[in-house]
């Protein structure tokens, strides 16, 4: 069995864990015992939550719907690209205040404090919410 220290990815706690590992899949994790925020403990979605990892059904690309209703694979840059140019059309139309965004709990505070800058700075609106709050 090999084991992968990471940071786990649920929350912005930034708990540390090791990822176990058998024939290439993931079957568990071990808590990292002197980490500074976790010190040896886990919540349960730490625990139990990597079962997302191997499953089928996992998002590995980003997909944008065509027009005929249809998602289809895209690179990063390419989703990036449509959601800025769909973005700035519909502000330039409507104003700032006809988008909002949604940040969520398992972003860091420092990246959350950035989505409100885009959000706010870039986007021309103070519609922003968090997934905790929901
Ligand atoms: S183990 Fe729980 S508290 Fe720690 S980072 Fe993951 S979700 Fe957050």
């Amino acid at each position: 069995m090999k084991k992968v220290l990471t940071t786990c990815g649920y929350c912005g706690c930034g708990c540390n864990f090791y990822v176990d590992i058998r024939n290439n899949e993931v079957i568990g994790v071990t808590p990292k015992q002197d980490h500074p925020v976790s010190r040896g403990r886990l919540c349960v979605k730490g625990w139990q939550g990597h079962s997302f990892v191997n499953h089928p059904d996992r998002l590995r690309h980003p997909l944008i719907k065509h027009e005929d209703g249809y998602f289809k694979e895209a690179t990063w840059k390419e989703a990036i690209e449509f959601t800025a140019k769909t973005l700035k059309g519909i502000i330039s139309r409507h104003g700032g205040d006809s988008v909002g965004v949604f940040s969520s709990a398992r972003c860091t505070n420092e990246e959350n404090y950035l989505m409100v800058k885009l959000t706010r700075a870039a986007l021309k609106t103070s519609n922003i919410d968090h997934c905790a709050r929901l």
